[in-house]
């Protein structure tokens, strides 16, 4: 049996891909290639497929009427406001060919399975982790090509 690292359903020996939830089985570093899903927990229960990050990054906020500035992944239709999410709060990257991310001095502060993060330091991300952008909770994972 394959536990997901996502949604913890039991797959058979040999699956690929998670017959509950649909991302790729694999524990371990999120390696920075092939697509990404970005899971918005709670009562949204969205999932936001991006490109993985490449050295440059990506960076995750929410836009707002009063900029034009817009984040390459933006939240705002998900009361990210409401929930203390920053314009520019943190930033996906490779690095070593890992996924990792980048909080950006945010004013409520990204988490990585429940703990807070040092801002401007890159903190490696593995397949099933839980990333909080204050209170905007996402999990992260591989999905399938
Ligand atoms: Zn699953």
């Amino acid at each position: 049996m394959i536990k997901c690292s996502v949604c913890k359903h039991l797959n058979p020996a040999g699956a690929k891909v998670c017959a509950n939830c649909g991302v790729v089985l694999t524990s371990g570093s999120l390696n920075a290639s092939g697509m990404l899903e970005l899971r918005v927990m709670g009562e949204d229960n969205a999932v936001v497929r991006i490109h993985a990050p490449n050295v440059e990054g990506c960076v995750l906020g929410r836009s707002d009427n009063k900029s034009d500035y817009e984040p390459d992944v933006d939240f705002v239709n998900f009361q990210a406001r409401e929930k203390g999410v920053s314009r520019r709060h943190a930033v996906l990257v490779s690095y070593r060919q890992v996924v990792h991310v980048i909080d950006l001095s945010s004013i409520n502060g990204t988490f990585l399975n429940g703990a807070r993060i040092t801002p401007e330091v890159p903190y490696p991300l593995s397949n099933g982790d839980q990333l909080s952008l204050a209170n905007l909770h996402l999990v992260v994972a591989k999905a399938p090509n």
